[in-house]
């Protein structure tokens, strides 16, 4: 490859970081998080649930690389959008070109769909994702830099079926996790009923010296995207788009039609949902059905306005960026602002891993035996455990008893001598010597004997 030249890097501002002496504390980034090992059994239920659900509703796996050109997020997230003016990770890289880390999941996704052909598969094309995403933007409760997404995506249906399908799923999801949601659902039309319903609202923002009362970011919104005033959570815009034109009212006979036999779905499948009618979503490429799935605060209603995710429709995209006419539609789940109501909910977690033997060893000898034992039990299919580096018997049984063992098999100098082991049961303190040679049988007999209690 011939090197490129002439190529105007961008000089960042890097922010040095005084080296006074050789040993500065590292922590980690502003509004990025670590996950320690007690918070990680809710990641592993919630991922579980994720993919359990997608796989039922027959949703394939897919994933993407975490870098893209920024062109894919500008034409498809939208060059207007707060995602791609403020809040991407852009930077060039080493062979001069602009690239981004993925703020949404979406666009690589329509990339995918066009660049591998996924229009010769039967349709529709039904794909989920889990991954990170970047945003740089104002870190604040429950929202990080890096936040991690479950996205599904149906290409190719037109049908409201489909969107009905992504809505019973996002339902489902937090129903079974036992997060109380409503969903907040909308249609913002196709580009032709909103071009009417655009005229009334600006009509209706000109009246009555309401543009002067908004915020700024909705003064520029009136000329950008002016459907954006709706969904602002500015006192002053919330107080002036009362009255407001609701864009139900516009819409078009096919798109009518498409939204009604959607919430007839919704009530037939009595999901808890909510007419919205600011609801708008804030990218430039959806049409007809927007949603969002709210948290109910435990008072009742669902004013606390947190969103643990949403999606719509987006049939124009696929199109836009490309590929040939695809009507598609997806949705997004937030998996960190899931797990902060999980667990502001203290409901106990069961334990996946079913019943647990410990294997205790005392004395050098015994250790290396025990070592040996433990490897053909686990091979053998048992959820064995040890604590090899201790050398007390009190501290392994209370490691035992800390991990909820049904069963510790305890191996002195003694039995190691005789060919024994000892098999104590964790709940009674019941203590009875076993044949080495017939431990597995006797710990399936021992578990079975336990079912049926
Ligand atoms: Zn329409
Ligand atoms: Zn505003």
């Amino acid at each position: 490859m011939p090197r490129r030249k002439n190529i105007k890097m961008q000089k960042p501002k890097i922010k040095e970081v005084k080296e006074k002496n050789a040993s500065i504390l590292f922590s980690r980034l502003k509004g990025m998080k670590d996950i320690l090992f007690d918070e990680y059994k809710y990641w592993d239920l919630v991922i579980k649930k994720a993919t359990e659900l997608a796989r039922a509703y027959g949703f394939r796996r897919i994933e993407t690389p975490v870098l893209e050109n920024t062109k894919l997020y500008e034409r498809s997230t939208g060059k207007g959008s707060d995602i791609v003016t403020k809040e991407m990770y852009t930077f060039i890289d080493k062979n001069g070109e602009k690239i981004s880390l993925r703020p949404e999941a979406t666009p690589s996704l329509v990339r995918a769909y066009i660049e591998h052909g996924m229009f010769n598969l039967p349709q529709p094309v039904k794909m989920f994702w889990l991954g990170p995403i970047f945003r740089h933007d104002k870190p604040q409760a429950g929202r990080y830099r890096q936040a991690t997404q479950f996205d599904l995506e149906i290409f190719g249906e037109e049908a409201p079926v489909a969107d009905v399908l992504l809505i019973l799923l996002a339902y489902n999801f937090f129903c079974e996790l036992q997060v109380n949601v409503q969903i907040q659902i909308n249609s913002i039309g196709c580009e032709e009923c909103r071009k009417e319903y655009l005229v009334k609202l600006l009509e209706f923002y000109k009246e009555r010296g309401r543009r002067s009362k908004l915020c700024g970011d909705c003064k520029k919104r009136i000329v950008k995207n002016p459907l954006r005033l709706l969904d602002c959570k500015e006192e002053k815009c919330l107080e002036a788009r009362e009255e407001a034109p609701q864009i139900v009212d516009y819409l078009c006979d096919s798109c009518r039609e498409h939204f009604i036999k959607v919430l007839e779905y919704l009530d037939e499948l009595d999901i808890n949902y909510n007419l919205n009618p600011y609801l708008v979503r804030g990218l430039d490429y959806y049409n007809r059905t927007v949603f969002e799935i709210w948290a109910i605060e435990e008072e009742g209603g669902a004013q606390g306005k947190l969103a643990l995710g949403g999606g719509g429709r987006y049939d124009g995209l696929v199109k836009y960026m490309g590929g040939r006419p695809t009507p598609a539609c997806g949705f997004a789940v937030g998996i960190e602002r899931t797990i902060t109501k999980i667990r502001e909910k203290n409901i106990p977690l069961k334990s996946e891993e079913g019943d647990l033997i410990f294997l205790a060893q005392l004395g050098e000898q015994a250790r290396r035996k025990a070592f040996a034992i433990f490897e053909e039990l686990r091979r053998a299919g048992f959820k064995v455990r040890q604590a090899f580096t201790k050398d007390s018997l009190k501290v392994q049984l209370e490691e035992a008893n800390r991990i909820g063992a049904k069963f510790s098999l305890i191996l002195g100098q003694k039995e190691v001598m005789d060919g024994t082991i000892l098999f104590r049961d964790m709940d009674s303190g019941i203590q009875e010597i076993v044949n080495q040679k017939r431990i597995k049988e006797d710990i399936e007999k021992k578990l079975n004997l336990n079912k049926g209690k």
